[in-house]
């Protein structure tokens, strides 16, 4: 799915600059389902934001997909994200004037996907997460486990191979933070490509796999017994 080697980052800051990628090496494999570990700074948005092409780095090698990701125009850019890469964030992202379905219907639209279609498809993402009665809601009526469950339904729509999410039960208490682990489960279960960042040891615990950044090296990376979430929900 994707291969990362040598790969550098720098901030600059003022009249020098801040390491924050310091030479990392990784391959993630289709199926897996990968927490990215490590303490505030340690460079885990950084990385997550590199490999979900929002941002690039200055040296090193990373393909997705077979595909070389370098020098690539914002443009194009753009088209592989779409294609390839679905994303959850801790803030939920929503678009707040936007209903549930309108909100989950938006990659599909910048997909040049019709209206029509891309209605029924959204409304059966939202169906999936369990959400088809609030589909005409706004985000500010929903609860946040609920957000998060719409914001999942977006990342979804245009079937991505791989889903980004940055610490996605960082705003949930713990009982909804299960729920959300249990539908992401799933969704590995099914054979989705996952990689989320999280610093929370027991969500960590719920992936198959956990790389662990310190200072923007890499110092641990191994396999783990995951522990299913739907046990505590
Ligand atoms: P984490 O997600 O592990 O908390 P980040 O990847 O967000 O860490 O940040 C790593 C370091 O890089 C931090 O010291 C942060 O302040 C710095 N940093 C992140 N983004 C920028 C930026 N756009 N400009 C300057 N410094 C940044
Ligand atoms: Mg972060």
């Amino acid at each position: 799915m994707l291969q990362i080697k040598n790969l550098n980052k720098s901030y600059p800051i003022g009249d020098t600059s801040l390491h924050v990628l310091k030479g990392i090496n990784l391959s993630v494999e289709n199926g897996e389902m990968v927490a990215i570990m490590g303490s505030s700074g340690s460079g885990k948005s950084t990385l997550l934001n590199i490999i979900g092409m929002l941002d690039e780095a200055d040296s090193g090698e990373y393909i997705l997909d077979n595909l070389p990701i370098k020098n690539l125009t914002e443009k194009k850019a753009a088209v592989y994200r779409n294609k390839f890469l679905g994303f959850i964030f801790q803030s939920f992202n929503l678009i707040n004037y936007k209903n549930a379905l309108e909100n989950v219907a938006l990659p599909l639209y910048y997909q040049g996907m019709k209206r029509k279609e891309r209605q029924e498809l959204a409304m059966f993402h939202l169906e999936k997460v369990g959400l088809a009665n609030w589909a005409h809601h706004l985000p500010k009526e929903l609860s946040g486990g609920q957000k998060q469950r719409v914001a999942i339904a977006r990342a979804l729509a245009a079937n991505p191979k791989l889903l980004l999410a940055d610490e996605p039960t960082g705003a949930l208490d713990t009982t909804t933070s299960h729920e959300i682990m249990a539908f992401i489960q799933q969704l590995n279960d099914e054979g989705k490509t996952i990689l989320m960042v999280t610093h929370e040891e027991d969500i960590a615990n719920m992936c198959k796999r956990i790389v662990r950044l310190r200072d923007g090296i890499i110092i641990e990376d191994k396999k783990v017994n995951q522990v299913r979430a739907e046990q505590y929900v």
